[in-house]
């Protein structure tokens, strides 16, 4: 009897949230919708961009700037997963878990439908796009229903199943040209394949290297996530009257914000890396409103799952301000310079000789003052690690390297002031829109309604 009356209130559940499932409109007022996340991506992190000397398209190219409040239903602050989930789906859930209601986790009775579902239903044409890999918990929310975001492989098999045009992102270790080729999609990994793709195609990309940064290493083959943007608008644009939806995802303001000792090394000199993922994103930004401007079909919406790091930027005076001007390179480019000196002597470098490496590079003991407590961290440093290396070996001798330049890096983060406070954060992020409608989004708003006031605004009720 028990057993029975909680069928009947989950089944009553399922049915109002089955009501709530967004439905294409016949009268759109949109023919296409761009959805761009930047993940993690706050104010402040906008504000070092420029400190930097960038000037962003993004605070200057809107007329209107909105902020939302990035909660889940199960915390103040929210994962990705349930942060890309309410932008995806128009609803909040449990952190963790991607694309599956609250009430009903294992995705038993029903799912909330991604737009990306909706669209694809109603014969648009569908796009991800993103610089994480493809089953990381932003595209799967606009992709995939699962319990707990690492299930990467069912992530990735759901994704194969989809009837998407184009799902492109970094390697993700279980998506290979054939059982892409099995699913219908055509495999893409560096940019030349990408270029030469042609509409009507589908694609599953897998790009490596660091193609988040606003201009893409050269050792990497990747397209940057603005030449990403503008392929995939047009693969998903030509002789379509359908329209299309298309997410895209600048998915290295996130990761280079985190605080955690392995994030760090990932992704090196974090303010640094901040920047470069922020300007990387913001060229993506620049292309799309440029085709959305002379399109006039087209609604995009530019905001953040949540924010990270609670980015606090504290400089005492424009002498601190210069003092973020010094650094000229990214961590990883400083670790692989010292390495190269050592290689070349094949021998331990003095501490005289890191000193000079310092001062040459972060302008340390020049134009810097660095404090007794500083030298001696660092002097430490060196004795542990380098020091202790003898000739011969060349991995013992630079296995170290990145220590003490990543000490060094953090002496200058400390000194410009700038500060991670932790991981995620329940700080509001910006939201940027243009199109007719645009107005309504000038206020404050939260994720999930910002996602059902788009879709509304776009014609999916
Ligand atoms: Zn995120």
């Amino acid at each position: 009897m028990k057993a029975k009356r909680i069928c009947s209130i989950l089944l009553a559940a399922a049915v109002l949230f089955a009501a709530l499932l967004p439905v294409c409109a016949a009268d759109k007022t949109y023919r296409n919708v761009i959805i761009m996340i930047g993940d993690g991506m706050g104010e402040n992190h906008l504000h070092l961009a420029e400190q930097y000397g960038h000037t962003l398209f993004m605070n200057t190219q809107f007329d209107l700037r909105g902020q939302s409040r990035t909660r889940s239903m199960s915390h103040d602050i929210t994962d990705s997963a349930a942060g890309g989930t309410a932008l995806a789906c128009g609803v909040r859930i449990i952190n963790q878990t991607v694309g599956v209601y609250g009430a009903d986790p294992l995705g038993a009775f029903v799912c909330p439908a991604s737009f990306t579902e909706v669209a694809a239903e109603h014969g648009m044409r569908t796009g991800i796009v993103t610089t994480d890999k493809n089953n990381g918990a932003t595209p799967a929310a606009f992709s995939v229903h699962v319990l707990y975001r690492k299930q990467y492989e069912k992530i990735s098999q759901q994704q194969l199943n989809t009837t998407f045009d184009l799902i492109w992102g970094a390697e993700d270790g279980y998506v290979t040209p054939q059982n892409a080729a099995e699913h219908g999609f055509t495999f893409v990994s560096n940019k030349e394949e990408m270029e030469a793709l042609k509409p009507g195609s589908r694609s599953f990309g897998q790009f490596s290297g660091e193609f988040w940064r606003a201009v893409v290493p050269e050792e990497s083959d990747a397209p940057s996530l603005a030449e990403m943007s503008v392929k995939a608008i047009e693969l998903l644009n030509e002789d379509n009257p359908n329209g299309f939806f298309l997410m895209i995802e600048g998915a290295h303001i996130d990761k280079s914000s985190h605080r955690s000792q392995k994030r760090r090394a990932d992704f090196d000199n974090k303010r640094e890396s901040v920047v470069d993922a922020v300007v990387g994103f913001d060229n993506a930004v620049r292309a799309v409103v440029d085709f959305a401007r002379k399109d006039g079909h087209t609604a995009v919406l530019v905001t953040a799952d949540h924010e990270t790091g609670n980015l606090t930027l504290s400089p005492r005076d424009e002498k601190d301000l210069a003092r973020l001007q010094v650094q000229k390179h990214s961590m990883n480019t400083l670790s692989s310079m010292l390495r190269k000196q050592m290689e070349e002597r094949q021998d331990v470098l003095s501490w005289d000789e890191i000193k000079d490496f310092l001062g040459e590079e972060l302008g340390f003991w020049r134009s810097l003052k660095i404090d007794w407590e500083d030298e001696k961290m660092l002097r430490d440093i060196y004795e542990q690690t380098l020091a202790k290396r003898k000739s011969g070996s060349v991995k013992d001798l630079y296995a170290d390297n990145d220590k003490i330049v990543s000490a060094a890096v953090g002496i200058l983060n400390k000194r410009a002031r700038v500060f991670w406070v932790g991981s995620h954060s329940a700080c509001y992020t910006p939201v940027f829109v243009i199109g007719a409608g645009a107005e309504q989004f000038s206020h404050k708003t939260d994720n999930a309604q910002l996602a059902r006031d788009i879709m509304r605004v776009a014609g999916y009720r």
